[in-house]
């Protein structure tokens, strides 16, 4: 019988493989168990000299297949070892030959075992299909190179193996040699098997290389992983049974269970809403699950101590009784009549509705009026513990509102910290300067704030940190800030504005008499026997060391004589019995004076304007300089001025270019000048438009080189074409006036109505001097009447005269044109 395959093909025994492909080129070992394969192998070995065609079913599942069942292809194979086992199966060694395709015999029925006889069929082989070389050869050699890769990997493709690999010298056969030594699922190996194309067949060998060497790393990883976290957890516990062993043999017993058991003792006697209780206790339950030597442990109970700790349902004991509120705020404080009078009305209001939800009290005024210690009086007033917040430099909102727990060594926000320190949830909040609170990226600090001061939200004010609803509205707040300006509309909204304006100077010496030089001589350990201050020396203070609109420095130059006197009192022992503070004694005390009182800033100058400014430390003088020089028409400002303070310079000088012809000025004359506005002490930020009169003032003093009245100061907004605007704070900056020592005050016609808001004290010490435009404005403050001045006046300096109209054909301009 020919056996060699020839195009015309012979006849071969059949068997079928079940989840096997057995490739060219390979040899593979085979346990055959059905008894029709058994029977063709049988004849293969005894007839077909040992050759056998094997093909593959299609369905593995199926027990007795039909030709139908089966692949067109199978693979010719030699028989190289058969070894009958003792259970009737046969262990058989196959040498994969070649592909080829099969024809079922005709006459022979659809069923393989055709009466329990073995089949046979026609067998055609397929030929090799040849390649390109060099397409072929690369692809081989990559090939090759993952499967070195794999093979580290895996131990069954041994060097050996590797070698022998190495040598096929088609892409084909190398595909074919190479599916023989891989593990993988039948199904891809008969996809690969069925692909007639050799480079075709080889990519998809590499392809299926490359995924296998991707998934053992990762399962590489996976394995190490799994394996250190092990080794970690069983760390963790040898050393945590080891320390529990140590405490115990040294009699120590604090078992981490134990501390747990505690906590929740304390959560079941603690009276918090159920909500609070409940989160607190899972995180205790995960406490349990933890080793108490980690991180995670320390954080978990952290934030179970925080709510522990916080007073969720104490309220202290409140009484509202206005007769005795009143007394302790006047006992506490000189004047300020409306401000304690509008704090009564409020807990009046509080009385009878008997709860909080009204307007929050903001206390506006410069420092050192009494504002925080206003609100303490309150507190003791009310029987409420006092807690105050700086808001001062707060730019992030999270120290309102806490960071999350996620952050490491995150904490809950500064409203919250501050009730787990009063351990009462109804305390006064004092959230003190409202107004020094900034923003940046990190968010907006006042929009916590205004959930905090909402009456209709903060009853479940959510901190990020206790990620718990907090009920704060029994907190009674009162804010309090310097200014206005720099507090967000909104906020402003939500609160009661109640000014303290700043002290007279016979409020000032009754306060420091009767205030602050006794609580001073307490404080500093001294008697009312050991010190005694005469009523000029208190004066002198005033006036010579302090320059302020509240009582700060004040106090501090109070405790800055005591403490002299306290050194003296040690020192001499029992000689000493008395020291009588005088006004003669103070530069001993207390140094050269600061501040020359009563004396005027300086003589009247060309150029040279007071103004009035309202600034946060209360009302200001506020001296305008202008100076002329040869130019271009440039306006040059300088003294840290704000936008709007630079606005009002150009406006003031179109002003006065407009008016030109009425000054006597040259129509160009600031063609051939700059013009330089300074306004001293440089250091601190100026803004507003109430200088517009003073900029105006004291430009057309400098152009007309007629000296500005040194003891006249101003206070107005102007417009372009010279009307007279009202401005704010009135009431400040008469009192600035007044401390420095001005004669007559021009304000703006509009704004006599505030005049009844000025005591009475200071309005006789002042001439105050209502106008609507600045020609008036000119009139009063003016040495000389504009009108009076006319070309080459003695008093003008060459520079004015080169500005007038008229006789410039005389004199010539100074600049070079
Ligand atoms: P502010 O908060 O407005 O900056 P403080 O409340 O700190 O000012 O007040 C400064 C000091 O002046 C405090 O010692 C305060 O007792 C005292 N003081 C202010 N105003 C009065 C007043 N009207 N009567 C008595 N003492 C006052």
């Amino acid at each position: 019988m020919n056996i060699e395959p020839n195009d015309k093909g012979h006849m071969l025994p059949l068997m079928s493989l079940r989840e096997v492909v057995m490739f060219p080129k390979s040899i593979t070992p085979l346990f055959v168990g059905r008894e029709a394969s058994i029977r063709a192998i049988e004849r293969a070995s005894s007839d077909f000299d040992k050759q056998i065609m094997l093909v593959p079913q299609r369905d593995s599942n199926v027990e007795r297949p039909g030709f139908g069942d089966l692949f067109e292809i199978g693979t010719v194979c030699r028989i190289l070892q058969l070894l009958r086992l003792p259970d009737g199966t046969i262990k058989v060694l196959f040498e994969g030959l070649y592909r080829a395709t099969w024809l079922r015999p005709e006459g022979s029925s659809k069923v393989l075992e055709d009466g329990g006889d073995f089949s046979q069929v026609r067998v055609t082989p397929i030929p090799e299909m040849v390649t390109a070389a060099p397409e072929g050869e690369a692809l081989m050699r990559t090939a090759m190179e993952s499967l070195r890769d794999y093979a580290k990997n895996n131990k069954k493709i041994s060097p050996d193996i590797l070698q022998a690999l190495g040598a096929v010298a088609t892409p084909g056969h190398l595909a074919d040699a190479v599916m023989g030594h891989l593990k993988l699922d039948y199904r891809k190996k008969q996809e690969v098997f069925a692909t007639l194309d050799p480079v075709e067949r080889l990519t998809k060998v590499y392809e299926l290389l490359q995924a296998e060497i991707d998934i053992a790393s990762m399962e590489r990883r996976i394995k190490g992983r799994v394996k250190s976290q092990m080794e970690r957890n069983q760390r963790e516990y040898y050393l945590n049974e080891q320390i529990k062993a140590i405490h115990k043999e040294m009699g120590r017993e604090d078992d981490p269970t134990q501390e747990v058991a505690e906590l929740e003792k304390r959560f079941a006697e603690k009276d918090m809403p159920e909500e609070a209780r409940e989160k607190g206790l899972r995180e205790v339950k995960k406490l349990r699950q933890m080793p108490p030597s980690s991180a995670e442990y320390t954080v978990v109970h952290n934030y179970v101590d925080w709510i522990l700790d916080l007073p969720w349902n104490s309220l202290k004991e409140t009484t509202i009784d206005i007769g005795a509120a009143r007394e302790i705020l006047d006992a506490d404080h000189f004047g300020l009549e409306k401000p304690k009078e509008r704090i009564l009305e409020y807990l009046a209001v509080q009385k009878l509705v008997n709860k909080l939800k009204g307007p929050i009290l903001c206390l506006v005024g410069p420092p050192g009026v009494g504002k925080t210690s206003l609100v303490k009086s309150v507190a003791r007033a009310t029987g409420r513990e006092y807690v105050r917040l700086s808001l001062g430099g707060v730019r992030d909102e999270a120290e309102i509102r806490g960071h999350r727990r996620t952050y490491v060594g995150a904490l809950p926000g500064k409203i919250i910290q501050s009730l787990k320190r009063v351990k009462f949830n109804n305390p006064l909040f004092c959230l003190d300067e409202i107004d020094k609170m900034s923003m940046d990226f990190r968010g907006d600090p006042s929009a916590a704030l205004l959930e905090v001061l909402d009456p209709e939200q903060n009853c479940a004010f959510n901190d990020h940190y206790l990620d718990l609803d907090y009920d704060l509205s029994q907190i009674f707040f009162i804010t309090t800030a310097n200014s206005l300006h720099a507090i967000p509309l909104p906020l402003q909204d939500r609160m009661e504005i109640i000014r303290l304006p700043g002290y007279l100077e016979t409020e000032k010496r009754h306060i420091a008499r009767n205030f602050l030089i006794p609580k001073q001589i307490e404080m500093h350990g001294l008697t009312p026997e050991q010190m005694q201050v005469s009523e000029n020396a208190v004066v002198e203070i005033i006036h010579s060391y302090t320059r302020e609109a509240g009582v700060r420095s004040l106090e501090r130059e109070i405790a800055t004589v005591c403490r002299k006197v306290a050194m003296r009192v040690v020192d001499e022992k029992e000689k000493f019995e008395t020291a009588h503070i005088s006004r003669s004694s103070l530069p001993g005390l207390l140094g050269v004076k600061k501040y020359r009182h009563g004396e005027k800033e300086h003589d009247s100058q060309i150029g040279v304007c007071t103004g009035l400014a309202y600034t946060e430390v209360g009302g200001e003088l506020l001296v305008v300089e202008t100076a002329l020089m040869p130019g271009k028409g440039n306006v040059n400002t300088t003294g840290k001025l704000g936008d709007v303070m630079k606005e009002s310079a150009q406006a003031a000088l179109s002003y006065v270019r407009s008016r030109s012809d009425a000054f006597g000025l040259r129509r160009d004359f600031y063609k051939t000048i700059d013009i330089h506005v300074h306004v001293p002490e440089g250091a601190t930020p100026k803004d507003g438009p109430s200088a517009g009169v003073t900029l105006v003032t004291s430009l057309v003093s400098a152009l007309l080189g007629i000296p500005v009245r040194s003891d006249v100061a101003m206070t107005g907004e102007i417009t372009l074409r010279g009307r007279v605007l009202p401005i704010g704070g009135l009431r400040e900056k008469l009192l600035a006036a007044h401390r420095g020592m001005i004669h007559t005050v021009i304000i703006p016609k509009d704004n006599e109505r505030d005049l009844k808001e000025v005591p009475a004290e200071i309005l006789k010490s002042l001439v105050i001097k209502p106008v609507e435009n600045a020609d008036e404005v000119l009139e009063i403050a003016l040495t000389a009447s504009v009108g009076d001045i006319f070309p080459g006046r003695a008093t003008a300096a060459p520079v004015y005269q080169s500005l007038r109209g008229h006789d410039d054909a005389h004199e010539p301009p100074l600049t070079a044109q």
